[in-house]
């Protein structure tokens, strides 16, 4: 078996969130297990090439867009997986992935839409012959779309995996024809989305199969509330979309191996996690060991529940607690937070994507705070409880799948419903008598150290999905 993956972000090559995570462990995870994989991303003005040791083949491809042509230059890098990076300055060597703290660049159409071309003429070019092609999100959904429409390639078959449905890649109708489309792809059914072009509908319309990154989210999404005007598309598509929840690569997030924390530890030496705290706190100037340490890490956009952090900044400084907080995002929050720097005596701000800091973070808290509005899966509460921190969340998508509220017989976390500050502040309450029950934590901490949410068990799902496909069986993951 053959697959091809295409993604705009992959670990450690680029971030800015969770899909970079994936897309660096799930290929990877695939492969141990013999599958030939090719991964496929733009190679970006931010990839350090000299260090990953990413090196040009010498292969240039021509792609035909927007009246013009596009020469992507080809780099390579051979691990389990084999890594191609395809390089255009024009359209790659930016300062930013998607875009400014301003806004999106307003070309991403072209972007990304050549990108998409350059991997299927790569494809073609050396002949890799993929039984799968498996894209990612908006910026490869185009991808399904000429492998069916355009190159006919009815044999290949093609997995798009949603990692959030916000993010569907719209633009003005035109791109139909800077895309070198046909604008017969242009009506409800295909591109079209209330007179725009949907990247991301093309790709639940053409895609063979269709996953998203947990069972509650792909139930989620079939309802307007979480639809973003893509769930009666979707509810229409219902047979081809699956729930494959995301893990973590256990190598890479490792409270025992992790070089950037103050000390290592494991679930038997989970007495060191407070040698984190302690150092943690210092760094930071936060005073009081004895209380609990909240943490946020994660981009700053409403998704994430950060108003209800903004508007309970208040009542948050008055708890007997310690926060700290670390994330970036839209220019609102970043401002925001900027602003209240060092103005509450309990509460850190870091403004910043900052990896090593998170790491600490992970480290030292007691609790992860992640009061998301919808969260598709979400890594940050899978990596705190690796690193002993409990989680206290909204009960939404990913978050439902893997944390189980300690009002129930098996319950490790602290979960509520309804996005609001009362019942926020009522979970970080919980939160804190959980806390002073010293026995209870620390057997709750040592008990969520020990959980697997590797990335095996995800891959082993999407090798049950690649081989039902190919054989045209039946999918049962
Ligand atoms: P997203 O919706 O952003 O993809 P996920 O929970 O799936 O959210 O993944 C977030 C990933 O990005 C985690 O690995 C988290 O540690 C990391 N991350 C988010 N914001 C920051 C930041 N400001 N600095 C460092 N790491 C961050």
């Amino acid at each position: 078996m053959k697959v091809v993956f295409a993604s705009s972000e992959i670990y450690p090559f680029a971030k800015t969130g969770g899909l970079a995570d994936i897309s660096g462990s799930l290929p990877k995870e695939i492969a141990k297990k013999g599958i030939k994989v090719f991964g496929f991303m733009p190679l970006y003005k931010t990839v350090d090439i000299e260090k990953h040791k990413i090196k040009p083949i010498n292969v240039y491809i021509d792609v035909f867009l927007n009246g013009r042509t596009y020469t992507f230059e080809v780099y390579k890098l051979i691990d389990n997986v084999t890594f191609f990076f395809l390089k255009n300055d024009e359209l790659f060597g930016r300062d930013y992935l998607y875009g400014t703290p301003e806004g999106d660049y307003s070309d991403n159409d072209v972007r990304f839409g050549a990108f998409s071309y350059a991997v299927m003429e790569f494809i073609k070019k050396e002949e890799l012959n993929p039984d799968i092609i498996h894209v990612n999100d908006w910026q490869t959904s185009l991808i399904p779309v000429l492998t069916y429409y355009k190159y006919n390639w009815h044999h290949v078959r093609t997995v798009l995996t949603i990692h959030n449905l916000a993010y569907q890649g719209i633009f003005d109708k035109f791109a139909i024809e800077r895309l070198n489309l046909e604008w017969d792809l242009f009506h409800m059914e295909a591109l079209e989305f209330y007179d725009k072009v949907n990247f991301l509908k093309g790709g639940i319309v053409f895609s063979s199969a269709i996953t998203t990154v947990s069972p509650t989210y792909a139930k989620e999404i079939l309802k307007p509330e979480y639809g973003f005007g893509l769930d009666g598309l979707l509810r229409k598509y219902e047979n081809k979309l699956y729930g494959i929840i995301n893990g973590i690569d256990y190598n890479i997030w490792n409270p025992e191996t992790d070089k950037y924390i103050y000390e290592n530890h494991c679930e038997y030496t989970i007495e060191k996690k407070f040698i984190n705290k302690k150092l943690f706190l210092k760094e930071t100037n936060l005073e009081g060991e004895e209380k609990p340490l909240f943490i946020f890490i994660g981009r700053l956009a409403h998704q994430k529940g950060i108003d209800l952090i903004k508007d309970s900044i208040e009542e948050l400084s008055k708890l007997p607690i310690n926060l700290a907080i670390l994330g970036s995002g839209d220019k609102e929050y970043n401002d925001f937070f900027e602003s209240i720097k060092g103005k509450y005596e309990n509460i850190f701000i870091k403004v910043g994507y900052d990896e090593p800091f998170s790491r600490k973070m992970y480290a030292a808290g007691d609790f992860l705070l992640m009061p998301s509005l919808f969260e598709p899966c979400g890594l940050n509460q899978m990596i705190a409880m690796r690193y002993a921190a409990l989680v206290v969340a909204r009960k939404t998508g990913g978050l439902n799948d893997t944390v189980i509220d300690i009002s129930q017989p098996d319950g490790y976390g602290i979960l509520f419903e309804n996005p609001n500050e009362y019942e926020f502040l009522n979970a970080v309450n919980r939160a804190i008598d959980l806390y002073n029950n010293k026995q209870k934590f620390s057997e709750l901490q040592k008990k969520v150290m020990g959980f697997d949410f590797s990335i095996e068990s995800t891959a082993q799902k999407y090798i049950k999905l690649y081989e039902s496909l190919k054989y045209s069986r039946e999918v049962v993951l």
